[in-house]
């Protein structure tokens, strides 16, 4: 399970619509590879796509969760230095 700290933090920022020539990124089938995975940071649940900066055993990774296709995709873990500047990549639409 995640948890979001003990802060109520229901609104986040929302993302941009991607922009042209934007970074595909690549979306895996989640790995469950770690038993706690802490989000650090998340877009706004008002819509209906959220994505999630993660952190477990020392690395990072984005976590995207549709709820249209009621799909959650994440990509590859990594530093989380890494991470972090693509899920602020997916923030100013620079990514997707
Ligand atoms: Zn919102």
């Amino acid at each position: 399970m995640t948890e979001r700290g003990q802060i109520p933090d229901f609104h986040g920022p929302h993302v941009d619509s991607p922009q042209p020539g934007h970074i595909k990124l690549t979306w895996y089938e989640p790995t469950r590879r770690a038993q706690r995975i802490r989000v650090v940071s998340h877009t706004c649940e008002c819509r209906r796509t959220t994505y999630e900066l993660c952190a477990a055993a020392g690395q990072g990774f984005v976590r995207r969760t549709d709820r249209d296709n009621d799909t959650v995709r994440e990509t590859a873990w990594t530093l989380t230095a890494i991470a972090r500047h693509t899920f602020d990549q997916i923030l100013q639409g620079e990514a997707r």
